[in-house]
């Protein structure tokens, strides 16, 4: 069974000792029942059985500090490290580390976001792929022909520790009216015929300001597509509320979801559910995955992933080498190994299941092919 993700307990441990005790009481959302009883907003979904927390009370009572998620999960708060977290902080919600297994500190998930000591090395670029030269105007990048990436936000769901952009300078990308701005000049340019939303993660602006956005591109006449890379649907699957369904089925322009999974433990079955609801308001849904060291370096953890991808209506996208980030060198796999296991999936996958293995090299005018 997939781990569960959108609902009020997890009693996947329910031994009695102190540490899972800390765990309940914080994961079975003590703030909850107060919130459910002041405010319907606070909850998405009618019936009892498809009640879960609002995407944004989930954001609310993420996990800030190492320790503290070390505690929750049952590892040696030894693992985790303040200066890694003093450079990039942790930010976890709650519906991520209940899926993270209970005692195994070498788990997939807890190793994507928890600051460790490694970190602190010094190795690695502070812009390892050229983001800073790549803006036209400040938050908006354009490295290739016909698309242009928008900073919609500088706000993330997950603080994935490998993270290529930890570095960027988010307080400079435009916000509110500023964003409309940025779209219209995107739209004026008659060589940009897409829209990337990324950041941060677009998905963490308001319904209402999204609607906005999104209908500006919408109604001009230059652009031919939309696309949003996000990591809400994996972190937070109700984010993928009415609201997003609404506007996305409204939509002329088609529009691609790229989302980022990295492992099969991140898939829930909420997930699955509301991927397919997008879906069928109308979006196509890719999936881009990091080749990360100890997390999903193996053919088997990839087969299943891409597998369960295509389950959910997702097709996998592109395999990513990591970008040689400072902070984040510890995760990195050898390209010679990397290609050894794109040919093994080869092997057991249909064509289309098997990802592009790829690295952004500064400069190119692609991602480049492995
Ligand atoms: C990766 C990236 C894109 C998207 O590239 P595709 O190959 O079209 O997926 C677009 N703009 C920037 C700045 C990027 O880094
Ligand atoms: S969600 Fe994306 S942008 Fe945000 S920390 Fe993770 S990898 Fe970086």
């Amino acid at each position: 069974m997939s781990p569960e993700c959108g609902q009020f307990r997890i009693d996947r441990n329910a031994a009695a000792s102190k540490t899972a005790q800390v765990r309940e009481n914080r994961l079975e959302y003590p703030v909850m029942a107060t919130i459910l009883a002041s405010n319907d907003d606070s909850v998405e979904g009618s019936s009892s059985t498809n009640r879960v927390p609002h995407w944004k009370a989930e954001m609310k009572q993420a996990v800030r500090s190492g320790r503290e998620l070390c505690e929750l999960v049952g590892v040696a708060r030894e693992i985790s490290n303040l200066s890694a977290e003093a450079d990039f902080p942790v930010f976890v919600p709650p519906s991520y580390v209940r899926k993270i297994e209970f005692g195994n500190s070498a788990d997939p998930l807890l190793k994507q976001v928890i600051g460790v000591s490694e970190e602190t090395q010094g190795f690695g670029q502070i812009d390892a792929v050229g983001d800073l030269p790549a803006q036209r105007a400040p938050g908006v990048l354009q490295k290739y022909a016909g698309r242009a990436l928008l900073i919609a936000s500088g706000t993330c769901a997950v603080n994935c520790r490998y993270c290529f952009r930890r570095h960027f300078p988010y307080d400079d990308a435009p916000k509110g009216k500023q964003l409309a701005a940025a779209i219209d000049q995107l739209t004026e340019d008659p060589a940009i015929e897409e829209v990337i939303f990324s950041g941060g993660d677009p998905l963490t602006l308001s319904d209402s300001t999204l609607a906005d956005l999104v209908a500006r591109c919408d109604s001009s006449t230059g652009l031919r597509r939309l696309r949003f890379h996000t990591r809400l649907p994996v972190v937070i699957p109700q984010r993928i509320n009415d609201e997003l369904l609404g506007w996305v089925g409204r939509l002329r322009l088609p529009i691609t979801f790229v989302m980022h999974f990295n492992h099969v433990n991140e898939i829930c079955d909420l997930a699955i559910q509301r991927l397919h609801a997008l879906h069928r308001a109308g979006a196509n849904l890719l999936n881009q995955t990091v080749l990360l060291k100890g997390v999903n370096d193996n053919p088997d953890a990839l087969c299943e992933l891409s597998n369960r991808m295509l389950d959910a209506r997702v097709m996998p996208y592109y395999l990513h080498q990591l970008d040689p980030v400072r902070g984040a060198m510890h995760f990195e796999v050898p390209v010679q190994k990397g290609r050894a296991i794109v040919d093994a999936m080869r092997k057991r996958l249909p064509g289309y299941a098997v990802p592009r293995y790829v690295c952004e090299t500064a400069g190119e005018q692609s991602k480049t092919p492995l």
